[in-house]
């Protein structure tokens, strides 16, 4: 089962995909109480947005061993965290803005969680029944700026500078699937989410212990090796194994 939010005759829609079959539902598959409507929509014939409107995007920096070396950093003793703002997302096959501030917009691939219940102050033994899924995430980055501003609002928050998508799916091996990055068809990233420092219930655990994580919202799980810069005209695909291929061309 794979869950969507989409745009069909200038309407806004949740819905189920099973196949090439789209079952609509009553509201937010977030929401107790969601049903199907009965309504049936070929997935073809519709926009696919961004699957969830999250109150916050927690990033993750520094989560993969080799993306720490090829930045020149160390490792730090806790995870490193940062906020990505609401109004940087977009949706699959969206346009990525290259703002005239940067010379180095650089792509970076992440899994993304998908929170599905409110969470604060839990344990890392119960982070798992706090998931509703998992999608692929662009951690969009001014790569010059972020070397510039020495912290990383700036660089990582632009307008479009979030591509998620496209889908979200529950029930998935989060500590063993394949990431990689695409580049105009060319392999540019390519590591495994077994590779993570810190986990997905750690990372689930560690930032509840801070803020309160809401339904909705997401969490970016870092980047493995292999960033580099995408310029106007590019496409950059995002894929892991299980979810699939988060597309989006660069404006
Ligand atoms: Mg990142």
């Amino acid at each position: 089962m794979k869950y969507i939010r989409f745009s069909h005759e200038r309407d806004t829609f949740y819905g189920q995909v099973e196949g090439e079959t789209i079952h609509v539902l009553d509201r937010s598959y977030l929401e107790e109480g969601c049903q199907r409507t009965g309504q049936i929509i070929p997935l073809a014939g519709v926009r696919l947005l961004a699957p969830v409107e999250p109150s916050k995007i927690v990033c993750i920096g520094l989560n993969y061993a080799k993306h720490i070396v090829e930045l020149g950093h160390t490792r730090h003793d806790e995870p490193v965290i940062f906020l990505k703002p609401s109004t940087a997302l977009i949706g699959p096959e969206d346009v990525i803005d290259h703002p005239a501030m940067s010379q180095q917009v650089e792509y970076e691939a992440e899994l993304v969680v998908v929170m599905g219940k409110t969470a604060k102050n839990i344990s890392v033994a119960q982070a798992q029944d706090y998931i509703f899924g998992y999608t692929c995430g662009n951690d969009v980055t001014a790569r010059d700026l972020q070397k510039k501003d020495g912290q990383w609002t700036r660089c990582k928050g632009f307008d479009t500078f979030c591509p998620i998508g496209p889908w979200i799916v529950p029930d998935l091996e989060h500590n063993n699937l394949n990431i990689r990055s695409l580049l105009n068809g060319d392999v540019k990233q390519s590591s495994n989410t077994r590779n993570l420092l810190n986990s997905v219930p750690e990372l689930i655990s560690y930032i509840s212990q801070i803020m309160t994580l809401n339904p909705g919202d997401l969490i970016m799980t870092g980047t493995p090796e292999g960033v580099g810069p995408m310029k106007a005209g590019d496409v950059i695909t995002i894929e892991i194994e299980g979810i699939g291929k988060l597309e989006n061309k660069v404006g």
